[in-house]
């Protein structure tokens, strides 16, 4: 059952995450970015039975090191450095190029943790359905097929992490390709 200092945990870390993502929209150009990290939190603990308070928090902290500037050190702080790791794990190097990055992820995806691997795969789960539902403005067929058969290259990496969450990558995955054509 979960206690009084978990929720504690889980509202700060919304509370966090939104406030530093608060003036940036997903590349569809319209939605909050901070309903990304909500949904993979949500996939985590619905479809994936994720039931660790700690991991549900990282899922919403998991874009905030990436994409803000918050740092290392902040987290540590405020959220511990079990939390902080899973966090660094999923987070990609800005120093390097974007296509340098997403070879990295593939390289990466078998050593991460467990944590991390369940993070990562919720995830694209969110990513894939984003891209039928509600896709990066100007995303032509080619460029969304592309990011599915890369999607397909890092998720290679995490088998074994969570059986319930591969199989909801899988019919995501499924329902991205016959959609997405
Ligand atoms: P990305 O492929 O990195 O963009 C996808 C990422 O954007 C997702 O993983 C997600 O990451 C985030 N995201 C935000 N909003 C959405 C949304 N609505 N739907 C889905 N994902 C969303 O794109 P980049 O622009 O950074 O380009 C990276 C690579 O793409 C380059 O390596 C380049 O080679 C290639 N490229 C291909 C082109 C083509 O036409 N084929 C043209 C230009 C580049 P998160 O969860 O972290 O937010
Ligand atoms: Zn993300």
């Amino acid at each position: 059952m979960f206690k009084d200092t978990d929720i504690t945990l889980i509202l700060k870390s919304i509370q966090f995450a939104a406030h530093k993502h608060r003036d940036q929209l997903r590349k569809d150009g319209q939605t909050p970015y901070i309903n990304h990290p909500i949904e993979v939190a949500e996939v985590l603990w619905v479809e994936g039975k994720v039931r660790d308070p700690r991991l549900i928090a990282a899922a919403i902290l998991h874009d905030t090191i990436e994409d803000t500037e918050t740092t290392p050190d902040e987290l540590r702080g405020l959220f511990g450095q079990k939390i902080l790791s899973w966090v660094q794990e999923v987070t990609d190097d800005k120093s390097l190029s974007k296509a340098k990055r997403k070879h990295m992820q593939v390289i990466h995806a078998p050593t991460a943790s467990k944590g991390a691997k369940q993070i990562k795969i919720a995830d694209k789960i969110c990513n894939i359905r984003d891209l039928i539902r509600r896709p990066p403005a100007k995303w032509h067929v080619d460029r969304k097929q592309e990011y599915l058969t890369w999607s397909d290259q890092v998720v290679e990496g995490l088998h074994g992490c969570n059986q319930l969450l591969e199989v909801s990558y899988e019919k995501t995955m499924a329902r991205a390709w016959s959609n997405i054509k």
